[in-house]
């Protein structure tokens, strides 16, 4: 198997105490606690003197301090730490355009296509830590380079500190098979006590289950599951923080006035996402919308697509749902659509699983409007579920207004 993608998961080790211990040689050795000490308040990081003793982040001071009573609590210097955070991200910088901020001291880096230009993955990964070092005057990171996000974020922790693992997509499986249910992304306590009542216990045991199975018993968290176990992560490296989702928004002149009113322009900000969508070649794996009432207080709620959609249907139906989690009983200004988590469109996804027929035929409608639209004008094209709405709706179902 090739490296379809290569992405690198960097991530600082005990970036706080670290910082502190080479700004200042006494502390070096020695077990810190960085936070405030006060009875309320947790620990921000543990050095790594002070892990033996079973503390670490976001445990209460009070119990961290009854663990390890010789620790030195520090309290933490945020500034510092941006200064040396930007340091680290000019440093990833240097390798490629596409990187991805996680926090101060972790980032994605997509690497793929540079494999002539800086070498192979190994030799990438060792010369990233030894930048980093460089740039900070010695501080650690831990570098996982994999075929996927995911991957990548797990390998970078597996050998901490200074840690370094390269896992080839062709391995990718393997690797995780023998690590527990707890290093799935984004499964939480009550998703981990599920698994562990289907008698999951493993990563492997996920990818060996059966994926019906699964979803039958899990929901969407069944399907989840079973592509990370599968190392099955199709989304993109996203260079800038507000990049990672795509919106319209339309602020109104007249205010809109209940469910009515809002549907037509959803309708319009939800094909316009849509459609910026399939012009970059993404999908999104969830649809937000955005209203801001007359006292210009603003309210979003959102949901989760499976599977991520470009299409204009999809994106519209969802929005209507999610009108209902509004109160509506008020003046709106601005309405708005938006996708996020977004994800590169010929990433694979599991046909059994989702509605595969189904989002080829969204896919296809979708192009010929597209089409359409580009030979003719916008205004040339209207959408039978437009018209329907707004004959519903007792709207007109003259034009749209104009783009
Ligand atoms: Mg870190």
């Amino acid at each position: 198997m090739a490296w379809l993608r290569t992405i690198l998961h960097a991530d600082m080790d005990a970036f706080y105490a670290s910082v502190e211990q080479l700004d200042n040689p006494q502390l070096r050795g020695k077990p810190l606690l960085i936070g405030v000490d006060h009875p309320r308040s947790v620990v921000s990081t543990a050095s790594y003197e002070a892990r033996p003793f079973g503390v670490g982040s976001a445990m209460p001071m009070v119990e961290a301090k009854r663990r390890c009573p010789q620790a030195i609590i520090v309290p933490p210097r945020m500034q510092r730490y941006a200064e040396v955070s930007e340091q680290i991200m000019t440093v990833f910088a240097q390798f490629s355009p596409r990187v991805e901020p996680l926090s101060l001291d972790e980032a994605f880096v997509d690497l793929t296509g540079t494999e002539r230009l800086l070498g192979s993955p190994d030799t990438v990964a060792r010369n990233v830590k030894r930048a980093v070092k460089q740039a900070t005057g010695g501080l650690n990171v831990s570098v996982g380079v994999s075929g996927c996000k995911y991957v990548a974020k797990v390998a970078s922790d597996y050998r901490k500190p200074d840690g370094m693992l390269i896992v080839p997509p062709e391995e990718m499986v393997v690797f995780l098979a023998p690590l527990p249910i707890s290093r799935l992304w984004g499964v939480g306590k009550r998703g981990e006590e599920q698994l562990r009542n289907l008698d999951l216990r493993t990563i492997g045991d996920v990818a060996n289950a059966d994926p019906r199975w699964l979803t039958q018993r899990l929901g969407s968290l069944g399907a989840h599951v079973y592509a990370l176990a599968h190392a099955d992560d199709p989304r993109a490296v996203v260079p800038d923080r507000e990049a990672q989702s795509i919106s319209s928004e339309e602020t109104l002149d007249v205010d809109a006035v209940g469910r009515d009113e809002i549907l037509p322009y959803l309708l319009r900000s939800a094909d316009r996402v849509a459609r910026r969508l399939r012009r970059a070649g993404l999908r999104a794996g969830g649809v937000r919308v955005k209203l801001k009432n007359h006292k210009f207080q603003s309210f979003t709620r959102q949901v989760v697509l499976r599977p991520p959609s470009q299409a204009s249907a999809v994106f519209y139906d969802e929005a209507c749902k999610l009108l209902a989690h509004f109160d509506l009983n008020q003046r709106f200004r601005l309405i708005g659509v938006g996708g996020y988590d977004l994800q590169p469109e010929d990433a694979p996804v599991q046909g059994l699983l989702f509605g595969e027929p189904e989002r080829k035929k969204n896919d296809k409608l979708d192009r010929a409007l597209d089409s359409l639209r580009e030979r003719f004008g916008k205004a040339a094209v209207q959408r039978g579920s437009d018209v329907g709405a707004r004959e519903r709706f007792g709207l007109p179902t003259g034009k749209m207004p104009e783009e």
